[in-house]
């Protein structure tokens, strides 16, 4: 619907951002020395994904893993490092920058995020050798994950290895996920040969770039990314937003939570939003960072919600456990196996050693297919921990809390994929340039808080130095 006449000057309308997640919070930062800048958020705190869970004495947990990494960008890592004091952050470097390990295969993996072949039994793992082409065969361009894998390792690998691990993450045939589920479980690489032949290989660019070292620690540090991971001193990454949600309210944003957008307009001199208390808000310019089909309703676009794969449901099962689970020294262990709920644990001890008094404090995630009763997928977790053989028995909890995500994790089916890019396009022809989509979904690439944050962070750097220089 367009106003019949301006009724504002658009010189003095706010603008307003969606989301307050740490996107939504860091794009309200660069707006807001252009002018007034309105926050919305439909949780009645901010931070999303980012934030952390303050369980009073037993600490902080986070969302699972979410750790900081540079993103080589300079100025968007100088902006995300100066969001807490230096003396506040944890700096990881060389190997310890993502320190992670897999259960693959039966086996826990201390010291690689990638399957590693060589624990396949012999025939198995000679017959992947004898099928992994010289060259990678065109993995960039594949259309869907299971040419991905075939085109990357061959046949054999891409059907004993890679295609069990992705269909047991995403619940869906190979062929119709995307390439994208590549990178969430991830197998980019795999740890193809033992030590002192991956290390003779190193030379061999065709095969250097799909293998990785058994032990991640023999990496040389030739090799080794420069860029750092960082984390607060003491524990919850939602540090680093609440900081930058007071720094926003001391500059005088107004941030609204717990608000529930009815209606978006386009109007004569911006867009017209209307929330579900009948407040309307009048802004030069909106900036989406929820994901594009929260806009559909208040834009009175249709999203046919038959055509897609439900996401799953993320549960967060926070843990402090009297002794040390057998989580060795890694950040993260992910597990592949598709017999298990469990997707991920996080070890803060290992990348935040100062964040608790006592006990042993974990986050265990689940990707399940229904929310189910808490005590009972806190009953799934420890049992899992016992299975996979990271502890012995159950596990004696000092405490515990669970957490169902509101939105659960997007599955990266073709289908999921197909169906917001059409979304986004039918948002594109009803709100026209009045709306600027950021963040997970207005883009197919985007998932990771690092691509995110950048998309975001170049777009309202560019957009304001455009602004000034007109
Ligand atoms: C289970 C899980 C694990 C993850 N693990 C990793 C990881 O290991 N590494 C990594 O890099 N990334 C990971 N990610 C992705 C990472 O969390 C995101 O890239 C990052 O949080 C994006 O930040 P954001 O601010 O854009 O989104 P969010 O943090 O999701 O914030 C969006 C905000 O928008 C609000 N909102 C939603 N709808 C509306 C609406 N209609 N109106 C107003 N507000 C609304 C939400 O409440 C939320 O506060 C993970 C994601 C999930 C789900």
């Amino acid at each position: 619907m367009t106003s019949p006449m301006p009724a504002h000057n658009p010189q003095t309308l706010p603008q307003i951002v969606v989301g307050a997640g740490l996107n939504g919070l860091m794009v309200a930062d660069h707006l807001r020395t252009n002018g007034p800048v309105i926050v919305l958020e439909a949780a009645d705190r901010c931070g999303g994904l980012l934030g952390s869970f303050d369980f009073g004495t037993h600490g902080r947990f986070d969302h699972g893993t979410h750790i900081f990494a540079e993103t080589g960008e300079a100025a968007l890592d100088a902006y995300l490092q100066g969001l807490l004091p230096s003396e506040q952050w944890v700096q990881l470097r060389g190997h310890r920058r993502n320190f992670a390990g897999l259960v693959f295969n039966g086996h826990v993996q201390h010291h690689t995020l990638y399957p590693d072949l060589t624990s396949l039994p012999t025939d198995q793992y000679q017959a992947c050798l004898d099928g992994l082409p010289v060259n990678d065969l065109g993995s960039e361009s594949a259309p869907n994950a299971l040419e991905y894998l075939e085109r990357r390792y061959g046949s054999e690998i891409a059907k004993s290895v890679g295609v069990p691990i992705v269909e047991g993450f995403a619940k869906a045939p190979a062929a119709d996920l995307s390439p994208l589920v590549t990178r969430l479980c991830p197998l980019d690489r795999l740890a193809l040969f033992d030590g002192p032949t991956t290390m003779q290989k190193l030379g061999d660019p065709e095969i250097s770039r799909r293998m990785a070292f058994v032990d991640q620690r023999e990496l040389p540090e030739s090799e080794q990314s420069p860029l750092a991971s960082f984390y607060p001193r003491t524990r919850g990454i939602g540090q680093a937003v609440e900081a930058l949600e007071q720094r926003l309210v001391d500059a005088g944003v107004d941030i609204r939570t717990g608000v529930r957008i009815e209606n978006l307009d386009p109007t004569d001199f911006g867009v017209e939003l209307t929330m579900q208390d009948g407040t309307v808000l009048a802004a030069a310019h909106v900036y989406w960072t929820a994901n594009p089909l929260t806009m559909a309703g208040p834009a009175g676009v249709a999203v046919d919600y038959s055509m897609m794969d439900r996401p799953l449901t993320a549960v967060l099962c926070h843990l402090v456990l009297d002794e040390a689970p057998g989580l060795g020294d890694v950040h993260y262990l992910q597990v592949a196996d598709a017999e298990y709920s469990t997707y991920r644990y996080t070890n803060y001890d290992a990348f935040c050693p100062e964040g608790h008094q006592t006990g042993v404090p974990i986050t265990v995630e689940l990707l399940v297919d229904e929310p189910g009763d808490p005590t009972a997928l806190l009953e799934v977790a420890l049992t899992e921990m016992a299975a996979i053989g990271i502890t012995d028995g159950a596990p004696a909890v000092q405490f515990s809390a669970v957490n169902v995500l509101p939105y659960g994790f997007p599955r990266p089916t073709l289908a999921n994929m197909a169906a917001i890019s059409k979304v986004r396009n039918a948002l594109a022809d009803a709100v026209g340039d009045t709306v600027t989509m950021l963040g997970i979904g207005s883009r197919d690439d985007l998932f990771f808080m690092t691509d995110v944050l950048l998309a975001s962070f170049v777009h309202v750097t560019q957009h304001q130095s455009a602004t000034v220089g007109r």
